[in-house]
């Protein structure tokens, strides 16, 4: 049970696999109001860098649910390497329908809605788990321009436009599922360069340390296509961000 191996080359060495910086995960966290104490829930929480943070620097206590084996190892190594491992708790698994026992005061999914078959269904998920006046956060990409084509949509490794919303759509979107939005946090073109740029690198390096493996030559093809690819259309058109939402 694992996450297709491309990912585990291309996003090895990031902490935070999305196009959030650490400087707005901080932010997130501080504009949360969080106690001290409040249990926070993370379904695909990667390599634990928001939990782990957050429980360094506003005291929280959290559990992360992820499919890789990977990063979620390197949460448990980050939680270590910040003292907060007492906090924390990752568990390597499918977090599709996982229900916390204990109801906690945030519930997030920052960043993998799939998980829920959308951000609609997650939303659903995540309140079986939510304590009365507890917050919603779902990481989720947006349109900052809509694509021209459906063609232009594709080289933004979308199926088809209709994946994403306009910023406006999808805040309104969240009203008609039943939750006012509370706050946001959104990425700029420069966060998304630290998510996707901060590949290539990666990238290269792999290339050079593995020259013979049965992934070179898909490593080789996108090493040479991304730069471009991601600076015509991605860095473009698809806005990013993380939105607290309560339901009413
Ligand atoms: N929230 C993290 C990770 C986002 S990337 C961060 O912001 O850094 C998406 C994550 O979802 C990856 O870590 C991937 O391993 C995980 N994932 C994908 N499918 C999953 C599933 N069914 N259950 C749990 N985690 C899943």
């Amino acid at each position: 049970m694992d996450i297709p191996r491309i990912f585990t080359i291309t996003e090895s060495a990031h902490r935070i696999h999305n196009p959030i910086t650490p400087q707005k995960l901080a932010t997130l966290g501080a504009a949360l109001r969080l106690e001290p104490g409040a249990r926070v829930l993370d379904l695909g929480s990667g390599s634990g860098e928001m939990l782990c943070t957050w429980a360094r620097d506003y005291g929280i206590t959290g559990t992360g649910i992820d499919l890789s084996q990977l990063f979620t190892e390197q949460a448990k190594l980050r939680a270590e390497e910040l003292g907060v491992a007492n906090q924390v708790k990752f568990i390597h698994g499918d977090a599709a329908g996982y229900v916390s026992d204990e109801q906690v005061s945030v519930a997030a999914c920052v960043g993998a809605t799939w998980i829920g078959g959308g951000f609609a269904g997650t939303i659903d998920l995540l309140r079986r788990s939510l304590c009365a006046g507890g917050i919603l956060l779902i990481g989720e990409p947006y349109w900052r321009r809509l694509p021209p084509t459906e063609e232009a949509a594709r080289r933004c490794l979308a199926h088809s436009i209709s994946d994403f919303l306009l910023l406006p759509e999808l805040l309104a979107s969240f009203g008609q599922l039943g939750c006012d939005v509370v706050e946001m946090v959104l990425a700029d073109q420069d966060d998304w360069d630290r998510y996707e740029a901060a590949k290539w690198l990666t990238m290269r390096r792999w290339l050079d340390a593995n020259p013979d493996d049965e992934f070179a030559s898909e490593i080789r093809a996108t090493l040479t296509s991304e730069p471009e690819r991601y600076a015509a259309s991605t860095r473009e058109y698809l806005g990013w961000g993380v939105f607290a939402l309560m339901p009413r």
